[in-house]
């Protein structure tokens, strides 16, 4: 039977969505592994998936919300080629230093391209001819393409494709207050967006981490499998990645005893040991990392001991660092395992975790093989070159908002809004003429979504032991149908009368029509995880009832026939996307 119906529809017997019996070896995530179970998507090579018909119905879906999120907000929608000259990249300077994530390749005149993995040069070299007058700012342009980017890992299926989706947006504005006010409407938009996929996510401080404001926000979809770890506040909402993350963290007193006491430890040379050694926390010792920085000069570093030493907080104070090795130790006289700020040979910079400062009576080396002090105290018994701040936060640490103590949780990075400033438009000279008649660069933002990628967030969040439990939002279907004896009376008209009326009433349908086993049939609309499961057996209908199991839930419900199509369009709309 052909129908007319707009309304998407499906027979499973002429679904193409192979699924599998076992679960693939090669999955690590539950993401991977039940996309590819259920039949969503198939590898190609590593990092390049075709997404079969339910994936590509779910990632339309995404691709609906972003689009009404963005359009709304006053972006417009466009397409640029996915292959981009590689003249732009030269003059944005990113051809060399993009490195080789970056596709090249060239034409049959030898003329270099690359497959665009992010497309601000292509853009911006757009709009450099297109845009002269201040009138016409601000504009905001976005797409929804595939992107291309050699990842050295590719892994976890969507996660870390080399062919992904991505929304990509880049805004214009003539000065910086008009450039923050795009981004701020973006990063609203993307919070929305986030929400409408139900996707729990957290707006994460990427860079600078400061105070009072942000140049840019990773959304991080919260998930035990994400290869970010973060910090966040329950009291206050602040986020960030722990890398990045700030803390007014202060150590008090160390140890007891005011006088600088000279303790035999042989063989104590790790935190954990130490703190045992002297029965106190690991909080209560200072931990020493001796390293050269860029000039290759000396430094030792103090920190707390249950803390670690932030490589990119380190980066910002030594340049190219590296942490000394044991002959480099051996030349400078240092013992490793026994390093304090005391006694230091000289020549040495010592540089303290700002923690520590009004600690008094540290626990740390004596400089000396076997030996450690304690009741050290800065300002007392040595002088610091420097206070910084270097270490990575943790939970537990304070809030740098609100002093409540920090969560820690791992996050998936499903998008990012980013302050650019001038960076491209100064390289790649695009201008527009101000109103005081000057030639001015544009204040660009960049905005992305991984759409592939949130796709498997969601199922990272939203999966149980049977498979996948999708939001209606962004399920491929609303609805499986399936009747127990699809081709026997009464089972076989009371489906087709059912289907009909579903789908009249918008209510988007699947109906499972093959000649399978009751418990084949539920494993594989459990495993492909529709929200809304009616089952039709030949019981209930003799008493004119039909059962409705919610996939969330597993809660099962028996309703009148006659009130099916009520109930469940009740049920599903009030989850559906509210565009
Ligand atoms: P990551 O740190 O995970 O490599 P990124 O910060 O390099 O990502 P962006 O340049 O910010 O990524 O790209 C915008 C969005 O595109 C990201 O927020 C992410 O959701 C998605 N994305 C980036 N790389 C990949 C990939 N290899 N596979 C799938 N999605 C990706
Ligand atoms: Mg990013």
């Amino acid at each position: 039977m052909t129908r007319t119906t707009k309304t998407a529809h499906m027979r499973m017997s002429s679904l193409f969505a192979p699924t599998l019996k076992e679960d693939p070896a090669e999955a690590e995530l539950n993401s991977h592994r039940l996309l590819l179970r259920a039949g969503f998507i198939r590898k190609q090579a590593a990092g390049l998936y075709t997404y079969l018909p339910l994936a590509w119905r779910s990632l339309q879906k995404i691709e609906e919300i972003i689009r009404d999120e963005m359009n709304a907000s006053g972006a417009q929608e466009l397409q640029m080629p996915i292959m981009v000259d590689a003249a732009l990249w030269e003059a944005s300077g990113r051809f060399g230093a993009y490195g080789p994530e970056l596709m090249r390749f060239s034409d049959r005149h030898g003329r270099e391209f690359v497959l665009g993995p992010t497309h601000e040069e292509t853009i911006t070299d757009l709009v450099k001819d297109e845009l002269k007058s201040y009138k016409q700012l601000p504009v905001n342009l976005y797409q929804i393409q595939d992107k291309f980017r050699d990842e050295m890992r590719p892994r976890f299926g969507l996660m870390r494709g080399r062919d992904f989706i991505m929304k990509d947006g880049y805004s214009f504005d003539a000065n910086p207050a008009g450039m923050q006010a795009s981004y701020d409407t973006m990063k609203d938009a993307y919070a929305r967006i986030c929400e409408r996929c139900h996707i729990k996510a957290l707006p994460v401080v990427a860079d600078s981490g400061q105070i009072g404001g942000d140049t840019s926000v990773e959304y991080m979809a919260l998930a035990d499998a994400g290869e970010a770890s973060l910090v966040y506040c329950d009291s206050c909402g602040y986020a960030a990645d722990d890398e990045a993350a700030v803390s007014p963290l202060v150590v008090e007193a160390l140890s007891a005893n005011d006088e600088v006491t000279r303790v035999h430890t042989p063989n104590i040379t790790s935190i954990a040991a130490l703190a045992q050694f002297f029965d106190i926390a690991e909080r209560a010792t200072v931990k020493a990392l001796a390293l050269l920085d860029e000039a290759g000069s000396p430094v030792v570093c103090f920190l707390p001991g249950d803390h670690d030493l932030n490589e990119v907080k380190a980066e910002h104070l030594f340049g190219t660092y590296h942490l000394m090795d044991d002959d480099e130790l051996k030349a400078y006289k240092l013992h490793k395992g026994f390093m304090g700020p005391v006694n230091l040979p000289d020549g040495i910079r010592i540089v303290c975790d700002t923690s520590l400062k009004s600690s008094a009576h540290w626990v740390c080396g004596a400089n000396e093989l076997d030996y450690h002090l304690t009741g050290v105290c800065p300002g007392r018994d040595f002088e610091p070159d420097t206070w910084a701040d270097l270490v990575t936060v943790v939970a537990g640490d304070p809030c740098p908002h609100c002093g409540a103590s920090l969560a820690g949780a791992r996050g998936i990075e499903v998008s990012q809004v980013f302050q650019l400033g001038t960076k491209y438009s100064e390289a790649m000279g695009a201008t527009f003429m101000d109103e005081d008649g000057k030639e001015k660069p544009f204040y660009m933002g960049c905005y992305g979504i991984g759409v592939s990628r949130t796709l498997a967030a969601a199922v990272e969040q939203y999966n149980d032991e049977y498979g996948i439990v999708w939001p209606v939002a962004i399920a491929p279907y609303e609805v499986a149908l399936i009747p127990l004896d699809p081709k026997k009376e009464p089972c076989l008209s009371a489906t087709e009368t059912l289907f009909e009326s579903l789908l009249e009433a918008g209510i988007e349908t699947i109906l499972d029509d093959r000649d399978e086993r009751p418990g084949v049939k539920f494993a594989d609309n459990d495993l492909m995880g529709f929200p809304y499961q009616v089952i039709l057996g030949r019981r209930g209908l003799e008493r004119g009832v039909v059962e409705v199991k919610t996939r969330a839930t597993g809660e099962r419900v028996e309703v009148l026939i006659d009130e099916l199509v009520a109930y469940i369009t009740k049920r599903v709309s009030a989850e559906r996307d509210m565009a």
